[in-house]
């Protein structure tokens, strides 16, 4: 069998920077705090709490003067500014480009524009978004665009990993509702090449295997990319969870994963296709 690994699978870069930061500020410290999850991924979440990475539900759990990373997708300023109060140590781990979010919706917002973010209601990142603006929309599908009321001048951004299709979508039906309207293409670059990657590969090989877990919206994203265009595609979370089955007949394997999956777990899905043997099928 013939197996390929998308190019960009796994760990975008701002996923790994806090990561590895979140590591060495354990190193470094002895423990750190985090607010939820660093990644969707709970074999990741499990070996940095063994680290002494310790997850807590807000900042009242967290002793004064320790170290609190925040999470590569960004946080509300109010938290910000609630943790230099309570003179806790900041290790800031927001990517650069949910930053340029941030930035963008403050810059649309001085013109004089409604926001809208194109984005999963309840998302962290989101949510993270949202606090930028005053009462800002959030529209996560096209029906839900259709119930808007009409807007005079309005800023849209988008979730840093929305799938292109859906935003077109939502931005085909705003266009309609909106008089002035401008829009920011604030999907990542990391996103747009792992979208474009599945894409051709679920077209060249009989069978795509993505790597992540149910509970990571982009893994999801990229298995329901993958299935629109091949019927055999599969989302797992581990090498365990791999079906023979699946497998029978098969020449040309493609494996991608979300942008929370480490590194190891991809490896240790392609070790197991690689050893299985078709003819004991
Ligand atoms: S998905 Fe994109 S925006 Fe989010 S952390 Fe990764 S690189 Fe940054």
């Amino acid at each position: 069998m013939k197996i390929k690994i998308a190019k960009d699978a796994g760990y975008c870069f701002g996923v790994r920077d806090a990561v590895n930061l979140a590591y060495d500020t354990a190193e470094k410290y002895g423990n750190v705090y985090m607010l939820g999850d660093i990644v969707h991924n709970e074999r990741v979440v499990s070996d940095l709490n063994n680290a002494g990475a310790k997850i807590v539900d807000n900042l009242n759990d967290i002793p004064d003067h320790s170290p609190v990373l925040f999470r590569a997708h960004g946080t509300r300023q109010d938290i910000w500014e609630d943790a230099k109060k309570r003179n806790l140590d900041i290790i800031d781990a927001t990517c650069p480009l949910v930053h340029e979010i941030h930035h963008e919706v403050k810059k649309l917002e001085k013109e004089g524009r409604k926001i809208i973010i194109i984005g999963d209601h309840g998302h962290d990142e989101v949510i993270a978004i949202a606090n930028q603006a005053k009462n800002p929309l959030i529209i996560s599908n096209k029906e839900q665009a259709k119930n808007i009321r009409k807007i005079k001048k309005a800023g849209i951004v988008s979730q840093s990993t929305q799938m292109i299709e859906n935003v077109q979508e939502i931005i085909s039906v705003l266009m309609k509702k909106i008089f002035d309207l401008r829009f920011v293409n604030t999907i990542c670059f990391p996103t747009k090449r792992n979208h474009e990657q599945i894409k051709s590969m679920a077209e060249d090989n009989d069978i795509m295997i993505i790597i992540g877990s149910f509970t990571s919206a982009n893994s999801k994203r990229l298995t329901e990319l993958s299935k629109q265009r091949n019927d055999n595609s599969y989302q797992v979370t581990c090498a365990d969870d791999l079906n023979l089955s699946w497998f029978r007949g098969v020449d040309s394997v493609g494996i991608s994963a979300g942008a929370s999956t480490p590194d190891y777990l991809i490896k240790e899905v392609e070790d197991k296709i690689k050893n299985i043997d078709k003819d004991r099928i």
